[in-house]
């Protein structure tokens, strides 16, 4: 199973994983602000995950790591 880890004080909320997940299984925190005050991405179903890592290869920075 893959595991998807994203780094919350990485990301700036841009949102672009969420677009490119053909699992649709990251989405913006309505609930947490990271260190700079961007709502993180986060994963709704880990169980879903394909381990495609285009989240990953979307994020411009660098903040979501796959390991299949
Ligand atoms: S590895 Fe693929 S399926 Fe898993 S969260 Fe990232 S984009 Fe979605
Ligand atoms: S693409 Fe990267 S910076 Fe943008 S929301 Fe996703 S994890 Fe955060």
């Amino acid at each position: 199973m893959a595991k998807t880890t994203i780094n919350a004080d990485r990301c700036k909320g841009c949102g672009l994983c969420t677009t490119v997940c053909p699992k649709k299984i990251l989405q913006l925190s309505k609930t947490v602000l990271n260190a700079k005050g961007y709502n993180p991405a986060e994963i709704i179903d880990m169980d879903s995950c394909i381990g495609c890592a285009m989240c990953a290869k979307t994020c411009p920075d660098c903040a979501i790591t796959v390991e299949k």
